[in-house]
């Protein structure tokens, strides 16, 4: 079971208690554990996580992923996935001789919000249900025992975390949209994974390549666009198998290649 199930099935039988945006809770990051959680620790990346990251140490998606991150692919979602490569076996490369983080004001948004943790799923129609529960506690966490009380929104917002979910989620209704309506389970593979990820994580070498200027699309738009562009190559590849919008759609409809079509997205206005 992956960890994003495990936590649905404990948030769904009670075993990890759901809470609401006024729940309130102790909590401030203490000098004596400072870093202690950034060691050993698994820690997801999706392409806004990346894009940030990479932006603060301005190098490009691609190298930072290179660089510092694993890239795997989940047999179970059918979908690559990014983590931190240095946490998962020792402190992560960002931490500080001091145990604070190097990369703080960009830090992924799992890393902004501990304790509290959110998880996103979609029902049948598609429609989005939020979760957030308090993370189980990590018995070297000095955090719990301060005076400091916030609300679940205070302290999503100051850790500025709703920007941080809400490019997540367009993320994660890419991946709803390819499950439930390519049925991308069925033929996702590993090299098809490979194919997307400079979409998903290298917007640079995109701009390079298409010579796109950030003063021409800023690079919210840009991300924006980069899924787009994703859910077109799915569709033609779910297409293949029979799968999706395209199935009823005659060849001759579109003009050009499906990479004709991706540029499209990419250059749009
Ligand atoms: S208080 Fe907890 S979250 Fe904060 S630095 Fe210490 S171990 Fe990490
Ligand atoms: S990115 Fe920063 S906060 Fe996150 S694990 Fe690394 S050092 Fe810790």
């Amino acid at each position: 079971m992956s960890f994003k199930q495990n936590i649905s099935k404990k948030l769904d039988d009670g075993s990890l208690p759901g809470v609401d945006l006024n729940h309130k809770f102790n909590f401030m990051c203490h000098d004596d554990c400072m870093g202690t959680c950034c060691t050993n620790i698994t820690i997801q990346l999706d392409p806004w996580d990346v894009e940030l990251m990479s932006r603060h140490l301005n190098i490009s998606g691609q190298d930072f992923v290179e660089e510092y991150c694993d890239v795997g692919f989940s047999n179970e979602m059918k979908w690559p996935y990014v983590t931190l490569k240095h946490a998962a076996k020792g402190p992560c490369a960002f931490m500080l001789e001091d145990g604070r983080c190097e990369v703080y004001p960009a830090r992924s948004r799992n890393c902004r919000t501990y304790p509290i943790g959110r998880a996103v799923r979609f029902d049948e129609k598609g429609n989005k249900e939020e979760r957030v529960f308090i993370v189980e506690k990590m018995s070297f966490c000095l955090g719990h025992n301060a005076e400091d009380e916030w609300t679940v929104e205070e302290w999503f917002n100051d850790s500025e975390a709703q920007k941080f979910y809400q490019m997540s989620d367009l993320y994660l209704e890419l991946i709803n949209y390819a499950t439930t309506k390519l049925n991308s389970r069925v033929w996702m593979s590993q090299q098809i994974g490979q194919m997307i990820m400079p979409l998903l994580y290298g917007p640079d070498m995109l701009r390079k390549k298409l010579s796109i200027s950030e003063e021409e699309v800023g690079h919210e738009e840009f991300y924006h666009r980069r899924l787009k562009a994703v859910k077109v190559i799915l569709e033609d590849i779910a297409a293949n198998f029979g799968f999706g919008p395209q199935t009823d759609v005659e060849a001759e409809t579109f003009a050009g290649s499906v990479m004709d079509r991706v540029k499209e997205v990419l250059l749009s206005q």
